[in-house]
């Protein structure tokens, strides 16, 4: 039985843990956290779902509705119920056209189809994340942050994993299933030309506030998913406002709302910025019941000119090396969806490579 290391226990990694479980080889995840998901992460309080990442996936991508349906999940899909967004003018609403406030906040979509919105989990994104550690129990190992690897024998007999603290693991394959700067340099390190170019992929920070409040402090009427605010609009630090509890069923007790903010990160406490400008833009009277936000030092990736060149060529050079397979947000995609695609190629391919 092949012997494979998965470093990362995001969606991607799990994913390619999940093939290669399926396919019978002896796995090990190794993430840092104590928790897997990377950066899935849905909070339950009060009656809310809170999400402090992604709150859903593309509608038009088949990924993860195929995986729900592997992890007997399909039935906890739910559809986004309200649709469109607006612009904050810094006066007033203007409807944006679907999928410009994707655009107007950076996040690629590849040209998918943004037409048929978004989709989620009655619980949270959490839901597939849930499914799949239950599954790989035996695999998961937490607070096992890996420092880098290094090739055993005569370079293409397998990997040395070491992990902090100075223990390691010994494995045929390796599946790199973690933030690109962080491969990329281990890759640098032995010897794999353009994976600098990896280890320089740019991940924007920002941070997500949570808002919770009774749906009579609401003065302005909420309409369609939220909000994006124009670059000329200033509403420092605030950039969007997700209207969460409108945007799918169940994220709020009935009588309360729940919103979501996009900050820049700025000085200040994160709660009491987002409660100042949305109440000052949607009226709010009143504090809120509670806020959460969650910090993203390095969330999502910027991909650079001629990104998917350097993968290519880096995919190639790894190839003349000991089973490695890289996946995840920092190559093929940010969404979750690409995330799952780009997990369970990398699954395939190391299976291919430890029985071709
Ligand atoms: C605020 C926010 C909102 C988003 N909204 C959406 C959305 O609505 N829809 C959508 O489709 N996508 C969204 N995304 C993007 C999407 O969530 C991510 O791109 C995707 O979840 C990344 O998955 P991943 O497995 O590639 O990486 P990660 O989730 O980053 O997983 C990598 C894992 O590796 C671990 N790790 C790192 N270093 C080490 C180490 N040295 N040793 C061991 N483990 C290590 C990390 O702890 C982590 O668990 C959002 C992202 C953010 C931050």
């Amino acid at each position: 039985m092949s012997r494979v290391v998965v470093v990362g226990a995001g969606i991607a990694g799990l994913a390619a843990a999940w093939d290669l479980a399926q396919a019978g080889a002896d796995v090990t995840v190794l993430e840092s956290e104590r928790r897997p998901g990377g950066m899935i992460v849905t909070e339950h309080r009060d009656g809310f779902v809170v999400e402090g990442g992604p709150d859903g996936f593309l509608a038009a991508e088949p990924e993860v509705p195929a995986l729900a349906a592997e992890l007997g999940i399909a039935d906890r899909l739910v559809a986004q119920q309200a649709r469109g967004s607006s612009l904050w003018t810094g006066k007033g609403f203007e409807p944006l056209e679907e999928g410009r406030a994707a655009a107007l906040l950076g996040i690629e979509t590849r040209g998918a189809s943004l037409t048929a919105g978004f989709r989620s989990f009655a619980d949270g994104m959490v839901e597939p994340v849930v499914a799949l550690a239950e599954r790989l129990v035996n695999s998961l190992r937490f607070t096992q942050g890996v420092t880098g690897i290094a090739p055993v024998g005569s370079g293409r007999a397998g990997w040395r994993v070491a992990v902090t603290g100075g223990s390691a693991h010994e494995a045929d394959g390796v599946v790199l299933a973690l933030p690109a700067y962080a491969a990329g340099r281990w890759l640098e390190q032995i010897g794999v030309a353009d994976a600098r170019a990896l280890a320089e992929v740019v991940y924007a920070p920002s941070v997500t506030v949570s808002l919770a409040y009774r749906a009579d402090q609401i003065g302005r009427p909420l309409e369609g998913t939220g909000f994006v605010v124009g670059a000329h609009h200033a509403a420092p630090p605030l950039r969007a406002c997700t209207y969460a509890s409108l945007k799918y069923a169940g994220r709020a007790p009935d009588g309360h709302v729940l919103l979501r903010a996009f900050l820049a990160p700025a000085d200040g406490d994160p709660g009491q910025l987002a409660h100042a400008e949305l109440a000052a833009i949607l009226g709010i009277r009143g504090a809120p019941l509670w806020s959460r936000a969650f910090h993203w030092m390095r969330g999502l990736p910027r991909y650079r000119e001629h990104h998917a060149v350097h993968v290519a060529a880096v995919r190639e050079r790894l190839r003349r090396l000991a089973p490695v397979a890289i996946c995840g947000a920092g190559y093929d995609g940010a969404g979750v969806s690409a995330c799952v695609r780009s997990g369970r190629a990398a699954g395939k391919e190391m299976l291919g490579r430890l029985t071709g």
